[in-house]
């Protein structure tokens, strides 16, 4: 059966769901999106990525053509509309069709589109033996150009990132901010863990501040270990006890080499390994 894709209220077959090609989402990269997981048909984090994306739209000064509750139904619909129990939803909002020019206030209405798909995921085999990374020559978006914790439709300085870990046979890239230290990955968030104690960069060294970082922050909370926000420079990360990704794809996983150097011991550590089970637990009691 093809899938059905939700465009400002109606639901089109794959092959017939289209934009504009004056829509300045496709343009300009005009526009601002979220990626979310469905675990057991229920929407994980909702609240949450709809008050990103509702935050993002502000700072690109856009309006928001549906309510968070218009936007939930039509995600819970496409959904059902699939017959998905678990998958990953797409939620973009472009400034809509518009002209030639950069000018968006003459796009009359912004637009919505909603995908519920599978995702590729990473294999077991990287969950189990820790994923290779490299350090990216490409920086994150410096927070005063389009602050990184917009989420917006421009990910090609995290995707020029990525091509260097496509390059080098990785999964992931580790990009620096503007002071060389460390921000985040090409779609993921990183932490380290020193002494027992989980460490990620703060918002104020040019991230997205991501949802499943927040919902490390309450794991490690409820587990009672000690978690915190601090600079970290690429030696912090080489000298670790363990370093760990998270994002909504990748969920929790695990770093055994970056560069080159083993971190740790080499595969998944203690405490990540405690988080990743905790992570599992929670997603499916949501
Ligand atoms: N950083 C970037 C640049 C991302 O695109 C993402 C989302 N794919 C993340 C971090 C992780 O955020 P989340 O946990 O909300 O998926």
């Amino acid at each position: 059966m093809p899938l059905k894709i939700w465009i400002d209220g109606k639901l089109h077959e794959k092959t017939d769901a289209k934009l504009s090609v004056y829509d300045h989402g496709t343009l300009y990269g005009d526009g601002v999106f979220e990626g979310i997981r469905v675990y057991d048909g229920k929407i994980f984090e909702c609240e949450a990525h709809l008050k990103r994306l509702f935050d993002s739209a502000k700072a690109i000064r856009l309006a928001m053509p549906y309510t968070a509750g218009e936007l939930t139904a039509a995600m819970e619909e496409t959904v059902r509309a699939n017959s998905f129990n678990d998958c990953y939803i797409r939620l973009v909002v472009t400034r809509g069709a518009g002209y030639l020019g950069l000018n968006p206030t003459k796009c009359p209405t912004a637009s919505a589109y909603i995908i519920a798909d599978t995702i590729e995921l990473y294999s077991r085999d990287i969950y189990e033996k820790g994923m290779s990374v490299i350090t990216s020559s490409i920086i994150r978006n410096h927070p005063s150009a389009i602050s990184p914790r917009i989420k917006s439709l421009n990910y090609l300085n995290n995707i020029l990132a990525k091509i260097e870990a496509v390059d080098a046979g990785v999964s992931e890239a580790i990009m620096l901010n503007h002071m060389g230290n460390v921000a985040e990955c090409t779609a993921d968030n990183i932490f380290i863990v020193r002494d027992g104690r989980v460490r990620t960069p703060g918002t104020a060294e040019g991230i997205l501040e991501g949802i499943t970082r927040g919902v490390i922050f309450k794991l490690c909370a409820r587990l009672g270990i000690p978690c915190d926000e601090c600079v970290l420079q690429r030696h912090d990360l080489y000298i670790a006890d363990e370093c760990f990704l998270t994002g909504t794809a990748a969920e929790v996983i695990p770093v055994a080499k970056i560069d080159g150097r083993i971190i740790g011991e080499g595969k998944c550590g203690p405490t990540t390994r405690r988080l990743m089970d905790a992570f599992h637990k929670h997603i499916r009691e949501a």
